[in-house]
């Protein structure tokens, strides 16, 4: 609605007094006088209740002081806080998801609207799974996470180590691009594949590998229809299993009651296709699921 507006008005021939400036500098808000809010956008096909956002996150983020959630846009709200470490919580949490949808938050800003700012980054946990020995190190971890994004933070254990059946790091991603499934490093001139996985994955796209929309919504795979459609490049394999740590040495926290949403929404909607029921794509390798490298991505992504 407000690009609607900012394209109508832009064509628009305004008149003197329409044109007159008016001085804000005296009156406005600055960064700082909003430092207890955050905005945030749901990336979902539809439009969701102001009412179910705010219910369902003052539910999940428990605030301990006075929290409201008002909508500015469709999907777009702000959250406001009177309690920094309320605040500081959530954003140390995120992903937050709705059903299985992300919530993309952000700093509220003074200078523009809540709906101009670009919800295109967000913070996920990924794990390094497939990892040489050698490999399994912070300086390493640092590399991998700059490499998909912009490296946060890493996950080590009472000791400081990260070793383990996997590395956990902390990664701010651009959500407009397709999510890494695999990188590579060069171990003594061999190529060696190190395979990605998210925690709290929202829904995102089997075909182009995007989150905010599912396959059939899909513009790319509408446009290049795939020649198989049953073959997709993305799919359930990049999520990575709630419940117990697969890495009994690192402290992994107990699922959020973000994650328990994700995995049991209470309202599916009807307008999109849930694409958590589709099969992942068949992997000749794959083991029975109990195994530790169960959850690798298909044999086509495999190096040859
Ligand atoms: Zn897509």
């Amino acid at each position: 609605m407000a690009e609607d507006l900012e394209k109508l008005y832009a064509r628009l021939s305004l008149n003197a007094n329409e044109e007159i400036l008016i001085p804000t500098s005296a009156i406005i808000q600055d960064n700082t006088d909003l430092n207890l809010c955050l905005v945030g956008k749901i990336l979902a096909p539809r439009i969701i209740s102001p009412d179910q956002i705010s219910s369902l996150f003052k539910r999940l983020w428990s605030p301990k002081g006075s929290f409201s959630c008002k909508s500015i846009h469709d999907n777009i709200c702000i959250f406001s806080f009177d309690n920094l470490l309320d605040k500081k919580k959530v954003l140390a949490s995120t992903p937050w998801l709705f059903d299985r949808y992300l919530l993309v938050l952000h700093d509220a800003v003074a200078d523009i609207n809540p709906s101009e700012i670009n919800y295109s980054h967000c913070d996920f946990w990924v794990q390094l799974h497939h990892l040489p020995l050698g490999l399994m190190n912070k300086e390493f971890a640092k590399i991998a996470g700059n490499s998909i994004g912009r490296f946060l933070e890493t996950d080590t254990d009472a000791f400081g180590s990260v070793m383990g059946k996997y590395i956990r790091i902390k990664v701010n991603i651009d959500i407009t691009k397709p999510l890494h499934r695999v990188i590579h490093a060069d171990v003594h001139g061999q190529k060696r594949a190190i395979y990605l996985k998210y925690e709290r994955l929202p829904d995102f796209c089997f075909h182009c590998g995007i989150i905010g929309h599912v396959f059939r919504d899909c513009e790319t795979r509408i446009l290049n229809p795939p020649e198989n459609s049953e073959n997709f490049e993305f799919g359930n394999w990049l999520k990575a299993p709630y419940g117990p740590s697969t890495s009994s040495n690192h402290k992994r926290p107990p699922p959020s009651p973000a994650s328990i949403q994700n995995q049991n929404p209470p309202n599916p909607p009807h307008d999109t296709l849930n694409q958590t029921s589709i099969p992942s794509p068949p992997s000749p390798t794959r083991p029975h699921s109990n195994d530790s490298i169960s959850n690798l991505p298909p044999t086509h992504l495999l190096p040859s």
